[in-house]
Order: C-alpha cells, then sequence, then structure tokens
C-alpha cells in the first residue's frame, strides 16, 4: 500500500518539476533576446527569450557578406561573357550586339570609366537553377553582378524565376543588328572595291 502512495508522489513531483521548467521557458520566452545582433557569434547561444519572428513582417537581419539573389547593375555591364563561361550550372544567358563607332558615345563607359564595346539586349538569370556559389561574381571585371541581400524570392510561376536584366528592348535590339549588319556589308563593298582597284592598277 504504501509503494502505492509513494508511485503516486514521484509522478506528482515528476510533473510539478517539468511544468516548471515548461513554465519558465514559456515565461522567458516573453521577452526579446538580448541585444545581440545576429552578426554576434553569441546571438544563438542565447536560451532565453524569444526565437522565432512575426514572418514575413520581421525577418532574420541579413549578414553583410551574405550571398542570395543576384542582381546585375547593367549599366555597369561590359557584356564581356565572363560570368556566362563561369557559371557550372549554366544559368546565365547573355546575348551581345557590338556598337558601332558612331554610337560609341551614347552606350557610354561605365561607372570606373570604362568604354562600352557591347549592347547587352539579354542578360537573364535563372535564379531556380542557381546555387549562389559566387563565382560568376568573383570574375566579373567591372563588379557590376552582386549577391543582393534579397533572400525570399518564391513565385508560383517558375518563368518568375528568370531575371532580365537587358539593356535593349527586342526593338531596338533588332535596329542595332541591322546597323551592324549594313555596315559589315558597306566594309565588304568597300574592301572589293579596293581590290578590284588594285588589281585594275596592276594590270596597266
Ligand atoms: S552564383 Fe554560381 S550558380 Fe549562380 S549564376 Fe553565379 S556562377 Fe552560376
Ligand atoms: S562578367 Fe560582369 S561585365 Fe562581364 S558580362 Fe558578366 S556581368 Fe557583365
Amino acid at each position: 500500500m504504501s509503494e502505492y502512495f509513494s508511485n503516486i508522489k514521484a509522478g506528482a513531483v515528476t510533473i510539478a518539476t517539468g511544468m516548471s521548467i515548461t513554465l519558465k521557458h514559456f515565461f522567458n520566452a516573453i521577452h526579446r533576446k538580448g541585444d545581440a545582433g545576429i552578426d554576434d557569434a553569441d546571438y544563438f547561444r542565447q536560451v532565453d527569450g524569444l526565437c522565432t519572428l512575426q514572418y514575413p513582417r520581421e525577418a532574420v537581419p541579413v549578414p553583410v557578406n551574405a550571398r542570395y539573389r543576384l542582381y546585375n547593375d547593367i549599366e555597369d555591364c561590359i557584356g564581356c561573357g565572363q560570368c556566362e563561361r563561369a557559371c557550372p550550372v549554366t544559368c546565365i544567358a547573355i546575348e551581345t550586339i557590338k556598337v558601332v563607332p558612331e554610337d560609341l558615345a551614347v552606350c557610354g563607359k561605365t561607372s570606373g570609366g570604362q568604354q562600352k564595346k557591347f549592347w547587352v539586349p539579354v542578360f537573364d538569370i535563372d535564379v531556380a537553377k542557381c546555387m549562389t556559389c559566387g563565382i560568376c561574381v568573383s570574375v566579373c571585371p567591372t563588379e557590376c553582378l552582386v549577391h543582393s541581400p534579397v533572400s525570399d524570392f518564391s513565385e508560383f510561376d517558375r518563368q518568375n524565376m528568370i531575371y532580365h536584366f537587358g539593356n535593349l528592348s527586342r526593338l531596338e535590339a533588332e535596329a542595332k543588328k541591322r546597323k551592324v549588319a549594313e555596315q559589315q556589308a558597306q566594309a565588304a563593298k568597300e574592301k572589293q572595291a579596293a581590290a578590284a582597284k588594285a588589281a585594275e592598277n596592276s594590270g596597266q
């Protein structure tokens, strides 16, 4: 009989101990964690305080060296294609058009003063394939391709995961291509005429 009551007593003590631990954490969680920012090594070691955020109204601060969604400042892109070639999963697609001499001033220079020699009508990044390895960023000579702090960019449509940074519309690109083709045809004609004249002169 005494064993029966001692078991009940042990059960009650166990429940009370467990509940006291639970209540301690419950009341401690009412408060925010300390002032340590996310960059502080001790931030996740703090045992007391709220550990969940009211997402998306609140979000964990992004570390300054975070590698999230890519962004290309196309005004500084020289269309060299190094990022496209370096990407191990081919998620960057670029198309370029040579800038004809009279358009060089319009095409302009990068913020570092480098003359841009290519229009970049297509600069697409398929971020659904991107593994944020950062190789493309590290090879970019003008540092226009960067990881942005945007970490939440979920979409319902897979196509919306392809980001377009090109600096020409389709019609503008067609006009530029026509101009290049015309100049090439003119140059070929002049070369042909010069060769014919040289042949004529040598025959005299
Ligand atoms: S971060 Fe890596 S995977 Fe993503 S586009 Fe750049 S090279 Fe490709
Ligand atoms: S490496 Fe940089 S400059 Fe070259 S095409 Fe890519 S983003 Fe543009």
